[in-house]
């Protein structure tokens, strides 16, 4: 069995809604074994800045599917939400990136993990150390929780608990 994060962003609509839709349909993806999610925060948009505050949070899933096809199931499940593709960091349904797939480092035309810009997202930081706090960077060799990003502010607790 492999062990895989993957933050989901929401920023449209009933964002609670889509992150429970999202969460319940990676659960009953097959192949997809166990899905622990972090809380809930709330989050100051970075970068495109004109746009609604996005819930986040991080899943921990346990699974039989390769990184590729893991993230072909997080196409489908953002596709069924209902995501439009417009701009990069534009507003969305939901956003599901794969975070860490085992201790692997992959790069190909499709997928990179760790995802490039986990380190300096504190909106990925803060829930994935609240559900993992001895995480480690397999890159790095360093704790996640070390990061100066987690230090950051504009990520509050929105609603405690797993969903
Ligand atoms: P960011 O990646 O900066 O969070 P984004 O999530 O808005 O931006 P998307 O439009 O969701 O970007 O994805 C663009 C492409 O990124 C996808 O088509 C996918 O192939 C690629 N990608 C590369 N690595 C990953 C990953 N670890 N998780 C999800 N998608 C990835
Ligand atoms: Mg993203
Ligand atoms: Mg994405």
């Amino acid at each position: 069995m492999n062990t895989a994060f993957i933050s989901i962003g929401t920023n449209m609509g009933d964002r609670q809604e889509y992150l429970q839709l999202a969460v319940t349909s990676l659960g009953a993806t097959e192949g997809i074994k166990s899905v622990e999610t972090s809380s809930i925060y709330e989050t100051t948009p970075v970068g495109v800045t004109d746009q609604a505050d996005f819930l986040n949070l991080v899943v921990c899933v346990g699974t039989e599917l390769t990184p590729l096809e893991l993230l072909n199931e997080c196409q489908r499940i953002e596709n069924e939400l209902g995501r439009v593709r417009t701009i990069r960091w534009g507003p969305r349904t939901a956003d599901l990136d794969i975070l860490l797939y085992n201790n692997e480092s992959i790069e190909s035309e499709t997928l990179s993990v760790p995802h490039p810009c986990m380190r300096e997202r504190a909106f990925v930081l803060i829930p994935l150390t609240e559900l993992a706090p001895e995480c480690l960077d397999p890159v790095t060799g360093r704790p996640f929780r070390e990061e100066p990003a987690m230090q950051e502010g504009g990520v509050k607790l929105w609603q405690p608990g797993k969903i």
